[in-house]
């Protein structure tokens, strides 16, 4: 999107009250003769201004149309316009002065005042001055005015400072006064409250914070693996495993991040069969290698290293896979010896190497790369947007 396009919403709004006030004046000069000379410079002015937002200078058209709204003190959407543009372009000092100055005024209507209010809220949160954002989105929650999007800013700022039971409460709150469902979202809440409590060894608190997020969200993969997480610590291997398991259910591509504990507990409860079962299972709806590769290892236990090589070979030429070429060249380098052995080992550091510095994830909403999976995308704060990257060097 270019500059001139992410301005277009807050221009749209400058403009349209600009251009009636224009036109109106211009009706006007028939009848008043006498002050010609400064309706001339007035829409002169706002053409200008035009002009130059028109010719993407948004800082030659920002001057104009200060100078324009100076002369009409009563538009308070030009006002509105003008500070949310300030925003934008990170000029937070001069969009806390517009909104400011507007708030001060006596004959604002109430509905004008609140969209002030919730816009200097924008304003204090785009600086940082989070303590003042988060009084002022309070107080038009408590004054019921422009409630949705002062919760909305508010369980922003919880999540920011990891206060989940605060956000679960306005998000809950949300839901009751809107029609979106909240339900993914207070789900990872609960599961943030929950590795909180695991990580202070209070697995029951943990387990109660689990039950709430399948409560908000009956298929949460995060609290799925948080169930199985805990089971597998606590020895108990069959609990353990359905949690595990149902996280493919729920969503395949997350298995990768449950196979390593997963084939543990198989492994300890000597269920192969069950784990070969799931593996093939998974291979049919997954188009991943991870699975493949576990199949491979068990494969190497359950059956014989050729076969497992075999087995590998075949299915790389149905996914091909970086990763699954370096098992490969791993798993027939311990059979070689002399020179083929030297070649096997250049072959194996040149594919290492292109995996180095590969993301592995990526964020469906604003493409953030990252080699460790987050719940939560660090750069644009969506939540469950970061998903494994297919792929030939991928997953
Ligand atoms: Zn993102």
């Amino acid at each position: 999107m270019s500059q001139f396009a992410s301005y277009l919403p807050a221009l749209m709004v400058l403009l349209l009250p600009l251009a009636a006030w224009s036109g109106w004046i211009i009706a006007r000069r028939g009848s008043e003769r006498s002050s010609g000379v400064r309706v001339n410079e007035l829409s002169s002015s706002y053409f200008r201004g035009l002009n130059y937002l028109l010719n993407e200078q948004p800082d030659k058209a920002i001057e104009v149309f200060l100078k324009l709204a100076e002369f009409n003190r009563d538009t308070v959407e030009t006002h509105l316009a003008l500070g949310n543009l300030f925003r934008r372009r990170g000029e937070v000092d001069r969009a806390i002065r517009v909104h400011q100055h507007l708030i001060a005024r006596t004959n604002l209507s109430s509905e004008e005042k609140t969209v002030a209010l919730l816009e200097l809220g924008e304003d204090y949160m785009r600086a940082g001055l989070l303590d003042r954002a988060e009084a002022l989105f309070i107080d038009l929650v408590a004054m019921e005015a422009q409630v949705p999007s002062a919760l909305r800013h508010l369980i922003g700022i919880f999540q920011h400072e990891r206060d989940w039971s605060k956000a679960i409460a306005h998000a809950h709150r949300l839901e009751e006064i809107s029609d979106e469902s909240q339900g993914a979202l207070i789900a990872q809440f609960h599961c943030e409250l929950a590795e909180q409590m695991r990580a202070r060894g209070e697995l029951d608190e943990a387990r109660e914070q689990i039950s709430h997020a399948f409560f908000s969200e009956a298929r949460c993969v995060r609290a799925s693996i948080l169930l199985g997480q805990i089971e597998r610590a606590e020895g108990r291997l069959e609990p353990a495993m359905n949690a595990f398991e149902d996280v493919a259910d729920y969503d395949v591509d997350f298995v990768q991040e449950i196979l390593s504990p997963l084939l543990d507990c198989y492994a300890r409860a000597q269920q192969m069969q069950r784990a070969e079962k799931f593996l093939l299972g998974v291979m049919d709806k997954h188009q991943g290698i991870s699975p493949v590769l576990a199949l491979t290892r068990l494969y190497a236990t359950t059956r014989s290293e050729p076969e497992a090589i075999q087995f590998l070979a075949g299915q790389l030429r149905q996914r091909p896979s970086v990763r699954g070429l370096v098992e490969l060249i791993q798993a027939s380098m311990g059979k070689s010896s002399g020179e083929a052995r030297e070649n096997y080992l250049i072959l194996s550091d040149v594919t290492r190497k292109l995996l180095e510095g590969q993301a592995l994830y990526r964020c469906t909403s604003c493409g953030f790369g990252a080699k460790a999976h987050h719940w939560q995308c660090p750069t644009c704060k969506n939540w469950n947007t970061i998903r494994p990257i297919h792929g030939v060097v991928g997953e």
